[in-house]
């Protein structure tokens, strides 16, 4: 199913993968043993071989395809649904920096993905070059010094794992020499679409670091729980780091219990726990993935009665403009 010139990827490094990403529809429907589509966005197909990989040939349903796949109900406008849904143009003290958190900040180190998923309410910022230099590292270390009470940095993006680990190491010392902070906090999906991210220099600086490292992989689907991911957050995990993960609730994917609750264990046997479900935002060209809160009450309330309580994630929804994620009670009144 892989085209010719592709054959061989498994054993390429991960910068391979990144550059090598499928990036048309005709591509990946192709490799899939699907009909050609003719849908056209401004948020362009990207898709590593290894996630492809793990979808199924012929399912034009499949769960994976489904969210990177642009389809024509995109281009429905609906109201209530923007380009900018949770506001966050104007919370910038310095260069790449959102302080909306307490105690913590977000640095948004670069607008790159590995991956494009549809759902996403970063496809309308128009932050595609993005990338924080050292110098901006440098100023947002300042910034951090100066703040006594931020104990945890948070690198989002984009995903920060697009950065090379040299300067993710020298990154990570910065904010280790700064006494008040105690914790970096990876957000990335790159693990999960590209598994061979989880190299040597990677553990290296994770494992060495003074501070706790914690990984909040983004995983939707227990098909995307691999063997070769399950075994990078296996090596993840023996560096002492704490992984999580979040997941959006997205229609016709993963808005099942039974779904869900294989989620939940696959992520466990690879030493990764449910952290978030996310209801989904109301981002343009988003729409039809969206799964109305009382079915995410339901599906989460069905989810405690099949797990262990430590299996099963919060449900939350993002707030514009708010100190922290509303998190959503399963009982109503
Ligand atoms: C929610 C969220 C945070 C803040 O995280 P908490 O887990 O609530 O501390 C930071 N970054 C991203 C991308 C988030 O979605
Ligand atoms: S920010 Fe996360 S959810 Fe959005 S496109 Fe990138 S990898 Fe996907």
């Amino acid at each position: 199913m892989i085209p010719l010139q592709e054959q061989g990827w498994q054993s390429q490094p991960w910068q391979w993968q990144l550059s090598h990403a499928v990036r048309d529809s005709e591509t990946l429907l192709t490799a899939l043993d699907l009909p050609a589509s003719s849908t056209k966005s401004d948020f362009p197909v990207l898709v590593p071989w290894p996630y492809l990989a793990a979808m199924t040939p012929g399912d034009p349903n499949d769960p994976l395809l489904r969210q990177v796949l642009p389809v024509d109900e995109e281009q429905v406008v609906v109201n209530g649904y923007g380009p900018d849904p949770l506001d966050e143009h104007d919370k910038t003290p310095v260069k790449g920096v959102l302080h909306k958190y307490h105690g913590r900040i977000l640095v948004i180190a670069t607008g790159v993905c590995a991956v494009h998923c549809r759902y996403c309410f970063r496809r309308h910022f128009p932050y595609d070059d993005f990338r924080v230099s050292r110098t901006d590292w440098q100023n947002i270390a300042g910034y951090v010094r100066s703040q006594p009470d931020i104990r945890e940095v948070i690198l989002s993006g984009g995903d920060p794992l697009v950065a090379n680990d040299q300067l993710l190491s020298w990154v990570a010392q910065q904010f280790a020499s700064i006494p008040h902070v105690d914790t970096l906090r990876l957000h990335t999906r790159l693990p999960v679409v590209i598994p061979q991210r989880v190299c040597l220099e990677l553990l290296d600086w994770i494992g060495e670091s003074r501070l706790k490292i914690v990984v909040v992989i983004h995983a939707n689907h227990g098909n995307e729980i691999t063997d070769d991911v399950a075994d990078a957050m296996h090596h993840l995990h023996q560096t002492g780091a704490t992984l999580l993960n979040q997941s959006v609730l997205l229609k016709n994917i993963n808005d099942r219990a039974d779904l869900l609750t294989d989620l939940s264990w696959r992520l466990f046997h690879a030493g990764v726990l449910p952290y978030y479900l996310h209801l989904l935002d109301p981002v343009e060209g988003a729409h039809h993935f969206d799964v109305p809160e009382s079915d995410g009450r339901d599906l989460v309330q069905e989810m405690s009665q099949r797990l262990p309580g430590y299996l099963v994630p919060k449900l939350v929804r993002e707030k514009p403009g708010a100190g922290a994620k509303e998190s959503i009670s399963l009982t109503t009144n």
